[in-house]
């Protein structure tokens, strides 16, 4: 998993700024969505032991951010077009309704202002409305896209499942680590990696497994496994 700084974001999506946590469509063939580990973070994103995705819809826009937190979460606007909650849910439906192929979304995960994990692609599931104690909002279910699935790296799909590192763990990496890679100290290209690999038992949870390298000793270390 890849670290990156927001520029690089920017221009992995063709330049693009995104605003906004949800982009229905914007890369044409497919979304884009910006989620947060950070304690303060507005949405309760959560990553599933299975390696799936909960992603919490977005508030009404346009009112204080105490009314935000109050009202339901929105389906179209005042006008009448779709928000974002409303495109993901219609993309939901006609996937079940064998209209469509999943929708395709790319995640970021955000570490620290200005540093994001591209967590490469998923498949837009399901999607429904929860009540979470005070008001009703979307859920999103998003699964891991196997498409990038690299039979080298793993022997069997389950255990590709547990290279899905939790956001607390790639921050207190980040943090213990410094940010950079801790063979050279190169602060760019930067990859999460298992000590131990994955398909080889090591765990993704246990912070001491995981380390910051760069893209150079990362690929050094990968050839080390093979020979
Ligand atoms: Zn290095």
């Amino acid at each position: 998993m890849q670290l990156i700084k927001y520029n690089n974001l920017v221009m992995n999506e063709g330049g693009k700024h995104l605003q906004r946590g949800m982009n229905f469509g914007i890369m044409g063939s497919y979304s884009v969505v910006l989620m947060s580990v950070e304690k303060n973070s507005p949405y309760a994103d959560e990553m599933l032991e299975n390696g799936i995705i909960k992603y919490e819809g977005h508030d009404q826009e346009k009112v204080s951010k105490e009314l935000k937190k109050s009202l339901d979460q929105p389906i179209a606007n005042k006008s009448g077009t779709l928000t974002q909650n409303g495109k993901f849910l219609q993309a939901v439906e006609q996937f079940k309704e064998g209209k469509r192929e999943p929708a395709k979304i790319k995640v970021y995960r955000k570490i620290r202002a200005g540093i994001w994990v591209d967590m490469g692609f998923y498949n837009l599931i399901d999607g429904f409305k929860e009540h979470d104690g005070n008001r009703y909002v979307f859920k999103f279910l998003l699964k891991p896209n196997f498409d990038n699935f690299k039979p080298e790296e793993s022997d069997y799909i389950d255990m590709e499942h547990n290279r899905y590192i939790p956001g607390d763990v790639m921050q207190k990496v980040f943090e213990r680590d410094g940010g950079k890679c801790v063979m050279c100290g190169e602060t760019d290209n930067l990859h999460y990696d298992h000590k131990i690999p994955f398909s080889k038992g090591g765990s993704s949870k246990d912070e001491k497994n995981i380390q910051i390298l760069c893209a150079r000793h990362n690929l050094s270390k990968g050839d080390k496994l093979v020979y």
